[in-house]
């Protein structure tokens, strides 16, 4: 009975994260948000969420620039605070900045009332260090219900979540990410990367795929016809 139990277990546990690897959770909220926008220009947005960190960004922000992008970050309102100065250059380089919450807790629970306050006082941090109103919102994990996609809404917000997953923080080799966003990669397509974290945590982690994947993205992309650009421009300067 017990090695039936254990079995069982190991069984649950392979499944959870086969479901965390394999599929793509966000699809399941995504009704009634942004996640690609619909446009006949050969535009996408690449994001990255979970930042400011003092190793990755900086290396980021180096690659976009090298390949003259300009890109998104949705912030977390703490990470903001704890580094400023990397959070500040985001902004100076042209780049929109999102609202990812200030702590990276699932908002799906909150009461209205909690995730305003939320929003706002990341929002705040965000100003303060950066001198930017964020205007999107992404919320932690993709995890929201009917009821805060309609307070999101009622607060000025859009929720913004993603069409192309990455997956950078599963460890695949990047090339071939790269090689797979650029082969499914349309008109108005969302992509999402991190500049922070791994999977247990939303801070720290090897995001070295992630800044490697850049170039060859941005490279393979224009081949297609496909100009990178800022979720500011694919949405129409919100
Ligand atoms: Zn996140």
């Amino acid at each position: 009975m017990t090695w039936q139990w254990a079995g069982i277990v190991v069984a649950v546990i392979i499944l959870i994260g086969c479901f965390c690897v394999f599929f793509d959770h966000a699809v399941l909220t995504r009704r009634g948000t942004v996640y690609r926008v619909k446009t006949s220009q050969r535009k996408v947005a690449i994001t990255f969420d979970d930042g400011p960190s003092p190793v990755w960004t900086p290396l980021i922000l180096d690659e976009l620039k090298k390949a003259s992008v300009k890109a998104t970050f949705f912030m977390i309102g703490h990470h903001a605070r704890k580094y400023p100065a990397i959070a500040r250059r985001v902004a100076q380089e042209g780049h929109t900045i999102g609202n990812h919450g200030y702590a990276h807790s699932v908002v799906l629970y909150y009461t209205p009332a909690e995730l305003e306050e939320e929003i706002k006082y990341t929002e705040q941090v965000i100003r303060e260090v950066t001198g930017q109103t964020t205007k999107i919102f992404r919320p932690p994990k993709a995890w929201l219900n009917h009821f805060s996609k309609n307070k999101i809404k009622e607060m000025g917000y859009e929720t913004v979540l993603w069409s192309l997953n990455s997956k950078d923080w599963v460890g695949f080799p990047y090339r071939q990410i790269a090689r797979h966003l650029v082969s499914r990669a349309q008109n108005g397509d969302i992509l999402l990367f991190h500049d922070s974290g791994n999977v247990f945590t939303p801070e720290g982690g090897d995001r070295h795929g992630t800044v490697k994947i850049i170039p060859l993205l941005v490279k393979g992309l224009k081949e297609k016809g496909l100009e990178c650009v800022s979720l500011k421009e694919l949405m129409n300067d919100f």
